[in-house]
């Protein structure tokens, strides 16, 4: 009998805070009948840092801020047949989108960028430097959803989703039944 080819997917974080992929494992025991049918490729799961081969499912946590989420982004749109916006980051920028509101100068990233390093309340840093090392990826001047950036395929609300929902998503993309959420597995009131 001929062996099903298992999906394979890859998951990568952006500027997030890795909480929606700990929600992947919130899948919890229906992880092991998930395993059967899919295989992981490039992901912070396996440690392994390029594609190998092209992907049935991306997954995306977190959005834009800078030049290598950018980057990332756009290799996972090129490698990937479905691309998963997963979480609020991913979908509008989330909490790293706070920085979008700082504009009281016309310098609002340097503005931002004083008050983390330099005039912060809490901030202690006596030489008065705003880290510029060359291997740090260019800022952008705010943080973008990935849809602004990439065409997304289906994006997965929360934050962090629940398992279940993760759970109700990839299986429902895998029997090709995935018809959208029910309306009480995303509501956040
Ligand atoms: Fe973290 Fe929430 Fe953003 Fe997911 S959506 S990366 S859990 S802050």
């Amino acid at each position: 009998m001929t062996e099903l080819r298992k999906a394979r997917i890859a998951t990568a974080s952006l500027a997030g805070c890795f909480g929606c992929h700990m929600a992947i494992l919130d899948i919890d025991e229906r992880l092991i009948g998930l395993m059967k049918l899919v295989e992981f490729d490039r992901s912070p799961l396996t440690d392994i840092k390029r594609f190998t081969q092209r992907c049935d499912i991306g997954i995306i946590e977190g959005g834009c801020c800078n030049e290598e989420n950018v980057h990332v982004l756009q290799d996972f749109r090129r490698n990937c047949d479905i691309l998963i916006g997963l979480g609020q980051c991913a979908i509008m920028g989330g909490l790293p989108a706070m920085r979008n509101a700082i504009m009281h100068s016309d310098e609002p990233l340097r503005e931002c960028l004083e008050e983390a390093y330099i005039t912060g309340p809490f901030t202690q840093n006596r030489e008065q430097i705003i880290p510029n090392d060359p291997a740090l990826p260019l800022l952008l001047d705010k943080v973008y959803p990935c849809s602004e950036v990439v065409e997304i395929d289906y994006q997965i609300p929360g934050c962090a989703p629940t398992g279940d929902v993760i759970f109700e998503a990839l299986n429902g993309l895998l029997s090709g039944k995935f018809k959208g959420f029910e309306r009480e597995n995303i509501r956040f009131d």
